[in-house]
């Protein structure tokens, strides 16, 4: 068979490939390469290469619920369509029977993993979400929870006086599993300042993952694309994530996501991503995260069409159910807000690969 370097067409990424093949990080120069080429296919052997490696033939996905517990938030971010101010039409919170009801009918339904996430809403105290959680590991011990990004963590944390440390340490004894990526969207203060000024800075969101992966917390990263930022921009966030993760070894997936502006305070809007928009910056992430586990595409955001395409592109994980999903929906995203297990399956038995259901913790259960 032949080496991957010698089935590499285009000259400018056979360098790259002939890294990636030897197990040598490639470098921004080549993440800005790879997020230039037309040459796709070359792109795509490169990135399943590295895939492969990693995962062999499987596909990950998760049977999940979404919890987006309030959308009253503080920050009102120019990025999001989502939020909305106390007793604004529109404007929620989920009382903790809610939540209970809603736990209890997915428990019952057979879901593996909880998914919360909310706005930063001043009232809502640091005991309301550690009885959230125990609430959930009551109704089904096994059930994992993937829950609070970076922003919301600090948030907690100033709104209680105490240290990001406790903060960690009292929601991980009520049961928190591991943290999703939000909030890092993109770490260019420039661009921050238009989507998100008030936002913790990139470099905070950093040190909050630093501090997770310290008190041994498993992490998700994201990255939202496709509206200010520049490819060098990208290429800095990749940089980031992949320096805190020589340090932690904390991040287990990378999750890049395609910005949808319907809805949201960000004028400047570019068209939508095109097929090899979201190829570029998929695969790029791929080879060049090479200390990171998981590359997850979200369905939810991409269309189901293009995420599975995705799967020969560098992705390994599918994501998931995510009964319930609010955020992307606010924004525009037209696909359905619930997905079924034989729907996940079904894309990626008919991409070639072997899926396999598993929680934001990655132990197989089928
Ligand atoms: S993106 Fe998050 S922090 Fe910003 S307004 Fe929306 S919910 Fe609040």
């Amino acid at each position: 068979m032949k080496k991957l370097p010698d089935t590499i067409s285009d000259s400018a990424l056979r360098p790259i490939a002939k890294k990636v093949y030897e197990g040598r990080p490639v470098t921004a120069a080549d993440a800005r390469r790879l997020l230039a080429t037309n040459s796709i296919l070359d792109l795509g052997r490169i990135a399943s290469y590295s895939r492969e490696k990693l995962h062999g033939n499987a596909a990950y996905y998760g049977v999940s619920i979404n919890l987006n517990f309030t959308n009253i938030c503080e920050l009102r971010c120019p990025l999001c369509a989502f939020s909305r101010g106390k007793g604004e039409p529109g404007a929620y919170l989920l009382a903790l029977p809610d939540i209970e009801r809603r736990v209890k009918k997915a428990a019952d339904d057979g879901v593996d993993e909880v998914h919360i996430v909310g706005g930063l809403n001043p009232e809502l105290e640091l005991s309301y979400f550690e009885e959230m959680l125990r609430l959930i590991k009551r109704i089904k011990p096994g059930l994992f929870i993937t829950a609070f990004t970076a922003v919301e963590i600090d948030y907690f944390a100033r709104n209680e006086g105490i240290t990001i440390e406790e903060t960690l340490s009292r929601l991980i004894k009520a049961g928190l599993g591991a943290m999703p990526g939000g909030g890092a969207e993109i770490f260019s203060p420039r661009v921050r300042k238009v989507i998100a000024p008030l936002k913790i800075p990139g470099k905070r969101w950093l040190e909050i993952m630093r501090a997770a992966h310290l008190a041994g917390l498993k992490t998700n990263a994201t990255m939202l694309y496709n509206h200010l930022e520049t490819k060098a921009d990208i290429v800095d966030h990749l940089n980031r994530i992949r320096d805190l993760q020589e340090e932690t070894r904390g991040f287990k997936t990378f999750v890049p996501l395609p910005f949808h502006g319907e809805n949201t305070g960000i004028t400047a809007k570019r068209a939508v991503t095109t097929g090899y928009d979201d190829i570029r910056v998929y695969a790029a992430s791929r080879i060049f995260l090479h200390n990171v586990p998981h590359i997850k595409a979200l369905w939810m955001y991409l269309g189901e069409k293009m995420a599975q395409v995705l799967l020969r592109f560098g992705v390994d994980d599918f994501s998931g159910t995510y009964s319930g999903e609010k955020v992307v929906h606010a924004a525009g995203a037209a696909t359905s807000d619930r997905g079924t297990e034989a729907f996940l399956r079904r894309l990626i038995l008919n991409a070639g690969l072997k899926p396999v259901r598993t929680t934001a913790a990655y132990g197989a259960r089928k």
